[in-house]
């Protein structure tokens, strides 16, 4: 455990929960790589800014995840789900073969999580609720591995496109019309990239 605070500032410029989760990498495979996942806090803080877990809920996390070994599986588990999550999306993206072990992953994760969602009863009908023990750690990987799941089954998937940008590799839902959103964000990837194609054409130029 470091003591370092966890980070507070994830960006959700995804459109989609389990994508935003693929997104904790930047500059993906880029010499600059950085991972914003570094400790089970700073996944506990993303899912907190997600709004997948309460306030309340994630005070009993981090409560928990001052048990290292616990944390330690915790946080690994949850890379290995966002890997899978990036890899099985990047085979859709780039019209490559489904790779096998991110694909078995999720599947385990999907039964890990299938079994603690239960009816609420409401008001008017019933809504899904996950069933977690409080504190349960892993139980922020439930929701999104279903969402992962939801968007593998369903059409949406040909709208995942990966930022243009060639130091990004994240991914985001193209819900323009005509298909013609290139970058992760505009006012970022957007006028980086666009900077570094006007050099490319000057220093070609000379
Ligand atoms: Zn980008």
């Amino acid at each position: 455990m470091t003591d370092a605070a966890p980070k507070s500032d994830f960006q959700f410029v995804a459109g989609r929960l389990c994508l935003d989760f693929a997104n904790t990498v930047d500059y993906r495979n880029s010499p600059q790589e950085l991972d914003q996942l570094n400790t089970y806090e700073d996944v506990i803080a993303w899912a907190e800014q997600a709004g997948i877990v309460s306030e309340a809920d994630a005070r009993k996390m981090k409560q928990a995840a001052k048990n290292g070994m616990r944390a330690e599986t915790a946080l690994r588990h949850a890379l290995t789900l966002r890997e899978a999550i990036y890899e099985i999306v990047s085979a859709a993206v780039n019209r490559e073969p489904w790779p096998e072990m991110p694909v078995h992953f999720l599947n385990r994760t999907l039964r890990d999580a299938g079994g603690q969602r239960i009816l609420a009863a409401g008001k008017d009908r019933f809504t899904w609720k996950w069933n977690a023990p409080a504190g349960h750690l892993e139980s922020i990987l439930w929701p999104v591995a279903q969402d992962a799941a939801e968007l593998l089954t369903s059409d949406e998937l040909s709208r995942v496109h990966k930022c243009s940008a060639e130091d990004c590799g994240w991914l985001f839902m193209d819900r323009s019309k005509n298909q013609s959103r290139r970058w992760c964000e505009m006012k970022n990837c957007g006028n980086r990239d666009k900077a570094r194609r006007y050099y490319e054409r000057v220093r070609a130029a000379d």
